[in-house]
């Protein structure tokens, strides 16, 4: 994933300070060299990594002496600190909505960053919480851009508005060489925003043409699609994996087209991410989305916050409860809590419970949004979502009786459900064994902390 080199070197840098009990001045130099060939390993610019070290190195040694906090810990925490403000200032910044809708976000970037992926995804994710998107479709550069983007507006059950004439057959194959404007951008733009005001749709998102690298043509044509819609929004889309050539990119699109925010992309790959770490602090300009797969739920709104603890290991559990109360079922929740604290959760529950927390995806992810896994990380990568598919199928096996209550399974119904779920008794006693301790373990926190985790909705 995105960081995960990063993460291990800054981890080791922080490492060598854990032994310590106090700092001496090379100890903290000793760190920040290695802090600074981390971050220019994982391609951040230069400037970015001069300025975030010399902040680092200037209040690491003049902190104070504190009482709940050791010297590496305190080193740690600048680090988190000045990270969050290198990712945007330590401020989330929300979509800027107009007063009067409909609200134009025009989308900005390279061929390639992403930009009509997104315009699906965003599209999607602001359908999902109640407003009445548009897509319009005024990159007519290049060939199938027109028709990628109706895929992903169908996909996302959100309307595109297209020009009339599409610019390339059925077939796919363009009718106009590449990179040759057949139809006028600016126009299909103009009127894009004209039907979505007669038609009340309330956001319209302008997806725009890229070129590979920047150049004058593409900006301008992009400014003048800016100056005819007055856009609230113009997002600049940048692909995560582009490494050093991030700067100069963001750097061109702010004085071409003067964005207002960022989103990254790709930063599911295996990207260094030095990206996502000089374009704020480089542009001044917010980052307020990350892209994170080819899906349309691959999208998350961005806290710098969040981000600097996820690329220092400290997890995100925000995001993952935030994930999770989406997913979940409120009263099915309640009650599972009920009945683990009653001592009444059985199989049938926990089996539920299995296929709520896969709906949020790989269980891979979610492990790795959890503090100190990313140590762990090689395990991670072994993770073997077949075993859930082995405790589902072994669940299966069981009649309902059994699932209610296992410890009516004996012997001769382990070899029986063995059998049927093509595992060994071995396994099926594994598994048995593992949800008694674990039954216990509910059992004892939700007395104590008075039943349920918070958000996921107690007693
Ligand atoms: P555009 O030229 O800027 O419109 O870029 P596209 O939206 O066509 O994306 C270019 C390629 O990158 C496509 O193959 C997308 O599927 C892929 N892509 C876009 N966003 C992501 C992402 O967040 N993660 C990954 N892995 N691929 C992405």
């Amino acid at each position: 994933a995105a960081f995960s080199s990063l993460t291990d070197r800054l981890s080791n840098a922080f490492k060598n300070l854990r032994s310590k009990g106090k700092l001496s001045e090379a100890d903290i130099d000793g760190t920040i060299r290695e802090i600074r060939r981390a971050l220019l390993d994982a391609d951040v610019a230069l400037e970015v990594v001069r300025s975030f070290t010399a902040r680092i190195r200037e209040r690491a040694l003049g902190t104070e002496v504190s009482e709940a906090l050791n010297p590496a810990q305190q080193v740690v925490k600048i680090v988190n600190e000045e990270l969050t403000d290198v990712l945007g200032r330590g401020v989330d910044r929300p979509l800027n909505f107009a007063k009067n809708p409909p609200t134009i976000i025009m989308l900005a970037g390279l061929q390639g960053a992403g930009k009509t992926t997104l315009a699906g995804k965003l599209g999607y994710w602001l359908k999902d919480s109640g407003h009445t998107p548009i897509l319009v479709a005024a990159d007519l550069q290049r060939p199938n851009a027109v028709t990628q983007l109706q895929v992903v507006g169908e996909r996302a059950g959100v309307p595109v508005y297209a020009p009339e004439k599409g610019v390339q057959s059925d077939g796919g194959d363009a009718v106009s060489a590449p990179g040759e404007t057949t139809g006028d951008p600016v126009k299909v733009a103009r009127d894009g925003v004209e039907l979505a005001r007669r038609k009340m749709y309330d956001v319209v998102i302008i997806d725009t043409a890229g070129r590979l690298g920047v150049d004058e043509v593409l900006m301008k044509q992009a400014r003048d699609i800016r100056d005819a819609v007055n856009p609230n929004e113009i997002l600049f889309v940048i692909d995560a994996m582009i490494g050093q050539d991030a700067v100069q990119t963001a750097k061109a699109f702010d004085e071409g087209v003067d964005f207002t925010g960022v989103v990254l992309s790709k930063l599911d790959g295996d990207a260094r991410g030095g990206a996502a770490l000089s374009v704020a602090s480089v542009t001044g300009k917010p980052i307020l989305f990350a892209s994170t797969g080819e899906g349309l739920k691959d999208f998350e709104v961005f806290h710098p916050d969040r981000m600097a603890s996820r690329i220092l290991d400290m997890g995100d559990i925000l995001t993952l409860i935030e994930q999770a109360q989406k997913q979940f079922d409120e009263e099915e929740a309640k009650k599972a809590a009920a009945k683990m604290s009653e001592g009444t959760f059985g199989l049938d529950d926990f089996m539920d419970q299995l296929q709520q927390v896969r709906k949020l995806g790989p269980m891979k992810n979610l492990l790795g949004m959890i503090p100190g896994m990313a140590a762990h990380r090689k395990e991670l990568e072994q993770f073997d979502e077949k075993e859930i598919d082995r405790t589902e199928a072994i669940i299966r096996s069981m009649t309902p009786a059994e699932r209610r209550d296992p410890k009516i399974i004996d012997g001769s119904r382990r070899a029986r459900i063995a059998y049927g779920s093509g595992t060994t008794v071995s396994q099926v006693n594994a598994l048995l064994q593992r949800f008694e301790q674990a039954a216990k373990m509910m059992k004892r926190m939700s007395n104590k902390v008075g039943g349920g985790i918070p958000g996921f909705g107690g007693p």
